[in-house]
């Protein structure tokens, strides 16, 4: 399967090759045809999997064959739950649509609202946005979407997730009925199929990468360690393994800092990206990171939520998270476009509960290890969390030292990162 087989113009073809992309991902190939053909869609699809482009693409030659925008209303509207995606969508609806003629336009929370309220008025064909940011354009009369053709609802479960409904169902309200609406999320729970059901139009369904799983690319490993001697594993980890780039997820955002904090006092550059942060520092944060002058990111999961970080070759989980499908966001960081990439987990007693529940989630075990000098005092067991309402039993309380070797994951030793490679 080629680009060229797909229906798209010589104009967005060029934009695709200048890219370096030679194939369609598997979500292109599927979504493609259907938005040009007029579809709604309902996409299952993770960061990681090419979406982006799988809507994109076609929203843009769908604009042109539709005809000039004399008045320059907004004509697409891409939603997005977290400003980085915002940004990232926006960027590469001006990388692909670099030969054509259609103006694009971001807007988000957290920087000035006059530039964007001039660019705005300035005309635009394309909106990328986030819900709370553009209802304030709303309720401000600088938007106007009276002519939006194409509704993109990009991570919507995030945006669910977030609390965006609301302002979501008020956006809803400005836009006409009559629209093609394509909606990207990473889960189908029950809320989504609900949103799903009053949003699209005989939509066409496609999955891309099935909800739940995990990065196939992606080498796993847990290392079990006492909770305050995590932080100097890290800095072990990163200095022996020689990690020149490694994205470290913490689950607080007092925690994100604290841990630059002491990685830069153990002569590792590091950098926290979280909520709390103003967006120019996430921004500089980010920049600071791809171009490796910064080379530990640490980051709560919303903030790191639609990250595009190319080849981004390692993700560690400092902290587990409590909802287990996160670990499944957080590790497909890496491992994209068919490169290698390495997530590792480093596991207190206290999260024994929480690797049972993501092991239970990914229906193998993450191979569990300890690393000479860092034994943990504290057993770390694997046993099912009573609170815990969902999922099925599990075997029962078991050590999680015991599963070396059980089936599951390339697993790989300690000290020698090119084990699993070849
Ligand atoms: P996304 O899922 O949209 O966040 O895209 C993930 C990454 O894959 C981005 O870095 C894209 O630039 C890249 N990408 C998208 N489509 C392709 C393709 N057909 N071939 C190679 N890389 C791609």
């Amino acid at each position: 399967m080629s680009f060229d087989s797909l229906g798209l113009s010589a104009e967005l073809l060029r934009a695709v090759a200048k890219q370096g992309y030679g194939t369609p991902t598997q979500v292109q190939s599927q979504a493609i045809p259907l938005i040009l053909a007029g579809h709604d869609l309902m996409a299952g699809a993770q960061t990681g999997t090419g979406k982006t482009a799988a809507f994109t693409l076609p929203v843009l030659q769908n604009l042109m064959a539709s005809g000039a925008n004399g008045s320059r209303r907004v004509r697409a509207l891409v939603l997005t739950p977290t400003r980085e995606l915002a940004a990232q969508v926006s960027d590469s609806v001006r990388s692909y649509g670099r030969f054509l003629p259609l103006r694009s336009a971001v807007v988000y929370g957290g920087v000035n609202i006059n530039p964007q309220m001039k660019a705005l008025r300035a005309g635009v064909d394309v909106l990328v946005a986030t819900p709370g940011r553009l209802l304030d354009h709303v309720t401000r009369r600088t938007v106007d979407l009276s002519k939006v053709e194409i509704l993109i609802l990009d991570e919507a479960d995030r945006m669910l997730d977030m609390g965006f409904m609301p302002a979501i169902e008020r956006v809803l309200r400005e836009i006409p009925a009559q629209r093609q609406t394509l909606l990207f999320s990473a889960t189908f729970a029950d809320n989504i199929k609900k949103l799903a059901g009053r949003l699209l139009r005989e939509p066409k369904l496609i999955e891309a990468a099935r909800p739940n799983a995990a990065a196939e690319a992606v080498t796993q490993a847990a290392y079990f360690v006492d909770s305050e001697r995590k932080r100097e594993l890290l800095s072990h980890l990163i200095g022996t393994q020689n990690w020149r780039q490694v994205l470290v997820f913490t689950r607080t955002k007092h925690g994100a800092d604290r841990l630059a904090k002491q990685l830069e006092k153990d002569g590792i550059q590091a950098a926290a990206i979280h909520g709390d942060k103003s967006q120019g520092a996430r921004t500089r944060a980010l920049a600071a990171f791809k171009r490796q002058s910064v080379r530990a990111l640490v980051a709560t999961d919303v903030a790191a939520r639609g990250l595009d970080i190319s080849h981004l070759p390692y993700v560690v989980n400092f902290d587990l998270p409590h909802n287990p499908e996160d670990y499944v966001h957080r590790i497909g960081r890496t491992g994209r476009g068919g490169q290698s990439g390495e997530a590792v987990s480093l596991v207190c007693a206290e999260e024994g509960g929480q690797l049972a529940a993501i092991n239970r989630l990914l229906k193998c075990e993450i191979p569990a290890e300890v690393i000479s000098g860092f034994e943990p005092q504290r057993r770390v067991v694997t046993r099912r969390p009573r609170t815990e309402s969902r999922g099925r039993p599990h075997g029962g309380g078991r050590s999680a030292q015991d599963t070396r070797g059980r089936p599951g994951g390339a697993r790989r030793k300690p000290g020698g990162r090119n084990a699993a490679r070849s």
